[in-house]
């Protein structure tokens, strides 16, 4: 595990990711000497495709039009960044297809300021979706040498979040309930942990399904007495590994 990141107080520490997401945007230069970015039309285009498939929350479409996906991506695949399709991204784990990444996010209903658990760091950038939301965001990766070179790449770029190497069946326990939980690699089950770390009306998004077979995402919202769930539509996502802590 890694402390590295922030011991503020909540409402300092969202202050502060707003101001360092407002940094970490390249989209409008603030000087004239600052060559424009290259990344900003085809990531707006990649916006209007995936409102044009059916996201209609506009923070979510406006944070994703603040993440600059292509550094999510290894370099040799930059000039696919903004294509809407999942891209490898090395141990054999790959980022999210955008559009999976709305929905997921859209699903999950992030206030400013919620807290929010995600399980399965990878490249990072839901996790950075999440944070340019304002969200207070906590993200475990079970791969330790990914999950180091995430928590790099996530400093370089200036997002502030909470960081844990391990495995996410067990969840966050000691910073929870969460509003919002989710699930970026599909178990079989859902992990009971997982429910039991989710605030009144805090809900669970999940890939749920066996690798080969067919997977679906669905949401699962606790409620005082007992849970309910919907299924969205079908996915593809890596398995979920490890599994000591349902
Ligand atoms: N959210 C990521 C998607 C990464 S793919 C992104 O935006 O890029 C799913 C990730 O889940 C992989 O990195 C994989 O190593 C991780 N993973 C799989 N099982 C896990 C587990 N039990 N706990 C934590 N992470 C897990």
């Amino acid at each position: 595990m890694f402390a590295a990141m922030m011991a503020f107080r909540h409402r300092l520490a969202a202050a502060t990711v707003v101001a360092v997401v407002a940094l970490a945007c390249t989209g409008t230069p603030a000087r004239s000497d600052e060559p424009p970015d290259p990344w900003a039309q085809p990531r707006a285009a990649l916006i209007d495709t995936i409102a044009a498939r059916g996201i209609r929350d506009q923070r979510v479409l406006a944070a994703m039009r603040r993440v600059p996906r292509h550094e999510f991506v290894p370099p040799e695949l930059h000039a696919h960044a903004y294509d809407d399709r999942p891209l490898p991204i090395g141990f054999d784990q790959t980022i999210s297809q955008p559009f999976v990444v709305a929905a997921m996010t859209e699903a999950a209903r992030i206030a400013p300021r919620a807290r929010v658990l995600e399980i399965g760091t990878g490249s990072g950038y839901q996790a950075a979706v999440l944070v340019a939301l304002d969200a207070d965001v906590y993200s475990i990766e079970i791969i330790e040498p990914l999950a180091r070179r995430t928590h790099a790449l996530l400093s370089r770029l200036g997002y502030r979040l909470h960081l844990r190497i391990g495995d996410g069946y067990a969840g966050w326990p000691e910073a929870a309930p969460f509003n919002a939980i989710i699930v970026t690699a599909a178990p079989e089950q859902i992990p009971q942990a997982l429910v039991r770390q989710l605030a009144i009306d805090g809900r669970l998004v999940i890939p749920l399904g066996t690798v080969n077979g067919a997977q679906h995402l669905d949401v699962i919202t606790r409620r005082r007495d007992g849970t309910t769930s919907e299924t969205l539509f079908p996915v593809r996502f890596v398995p979920m590994t490890g599994g000591s802590g349902s």
